[in-house]
């Protein structure tokens, strides 16, 4: 397939570099980053230029609008634009009325996996479009990653995104506080992860990402808290997810506590470039009340 990439970042150089591997034709575009085993375009709209697919993975709504008004005139005809990237659901839906205004098929898939599941090609897609635009892109998921769901029509995807990482969010903070709590409470963190992990209050983040270093799964805990998957990216979706709920007015009290609590780790605090689960050793050192 003729395949035009654009955002060649952490994560956008690995999913096109599968798509290569797999025999895909693909045109690279990006301002900053020049992948070597790319053809790189000199624009934006010269690499999507009679490609079947495009793929966007760009860090926001604002610079995925921008290059949407270059690129969509340029595309092909019957054409699929297919946005990666983790945007608001609004800009995602303005895309896709654009692209769909223009005679094309779009697609918003956001990834969950991070960079190493971009790398190895199994990131989990979550789409919102049309059924005959899933059908176009799916064989293309399937390479880059090992599972693909197709939500429901344009923003769904970004909608799904949002409310599992705003869970994440939630459930990362009540296993760091809850650990913190234990450890004030004279409980050995071993057995407060031999009970929680097998009982009522068992996670995701407690099981499979278990925060505290050298207890139960191995995770960026055991690794001084390098990402991982950074607090400033937790930040920026829960702060989407703030966004969605505001302009649909629904009520989200833990999302809202949990992006206060992000936005004081990465913006006050020494949150910025640690993973997310180092609200651990931030709860460690606090006071209630405080
Ligand atoms: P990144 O910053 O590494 O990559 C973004 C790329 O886009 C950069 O190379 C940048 O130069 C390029 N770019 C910016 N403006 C451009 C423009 N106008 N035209 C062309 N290229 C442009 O970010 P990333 O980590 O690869 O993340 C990409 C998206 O994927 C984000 O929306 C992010 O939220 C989402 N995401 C990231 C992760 C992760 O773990 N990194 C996980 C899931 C989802």
């Amino acid at each position: 397939m003729k395949i035009g990439f654009i955002g060649l970042g952490n994560m956008g150089a690995p999913m096109a570099a599968n798509l290569v591997k797999a025999g895909h034709d693909v045109v690279g575009y990006d301002t900053a980053a020049h992948p070597d085993f790319l053809i790189m375009a000199m624009s934006a709209a010269e690499a999507v230029r009679g490609a079947e697919v495009v793929i966007t993975m760009l860090p926001n709504g604002a610079i995925l609008r921008a290059v949407a008004e270059e690129i969509i005139p340029a595309m092909e005809p019957g054409a699929v634009l297919c946005d990666c990237s983790t945007v608001d659901v609004e800009s995602a839906r303005a895309v896709a009325a654009q692209a769909e205004t223009a005679g094309l098929m779009a697609v918003d898939a956001p990834v969950s996996g991070g960079i190493g599941g971009a790398a190895a090609g199994t990131l989990t897609f979550m789409a919102g479009c049309t059924d005959e635009a899933f059908a176009k892109v799916a064989p293309l998921f399937e390479i880059m990653g090992q599972k693909a769901v197709h939500c429901g029509g344009s923003g769904a995807g970004q909608a799904a995104k949002i409310c599992n990482n705003m869970i994440l969010g939630i459930s990362m903070i009540a296993t760091c506080e809850a650990f913190a709590l234990a450890d004030k409470l004279g409980l050995d963190r071993q057995k407060m992860y031999d009970v929680v992990s097998t009982s009522s209050g068992y996670s995701w983040t407690m099981n499979a990402y278990t925060p505290a270093p050298g207890i139960g799964a191995k995770s960026p805990a055991d690794n001084d808290y390098k990402p991982g998957f950074a607090s400033e990216l937790m930040l920026k979706d829960l702060n989407l997810s703030q966004m969605a709920a505001e302009a649909v007015d629904a009520d989200t009290p833990m999302g809202r506590k949990a992006a206060e609590l992000y936005r004081r780790y990465v913006e006050e605090e020494e949150g910025r470039g640690k993973d997310f689960s180092a609200m651990l050793p931030r709860f460690e050192k606090r006071h209630r009340g405080k």
